[in-house]
């Protein structure tokens, strides 16, 4: 039996999905957000929507 295998490059860039607001395909390689319904945004469209970053929202506070 042979093992069908994804190519695997570690420095290569891959699609993650689809913005949940733009639909613009994400790569691996961008800032983006995932949501715990495994959804995602790009940084753009998250900023845009008014939601906060919780992981910018902790280190401003650790700026404070
Ligand atoms: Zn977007």
């Amino acid at each position: 039996m042979i093992k069908k295998q994804w190519k695997k490059n570690q420095n290569s860039e891959h699609i993650v999905g689809p913005c949940k607001w733009c639909q613009e395909e994400l790569v691996n390689t961008q800032a983006f957000v995932a949501f715990v319904d495994k959804s995602k945004a790009c940084i753009k469209c998250y900023r845009k929507s008014g939601h906060m970053l919780p992981f910018w929202d902790k280190e401003n506070k650790f700026n404070e």
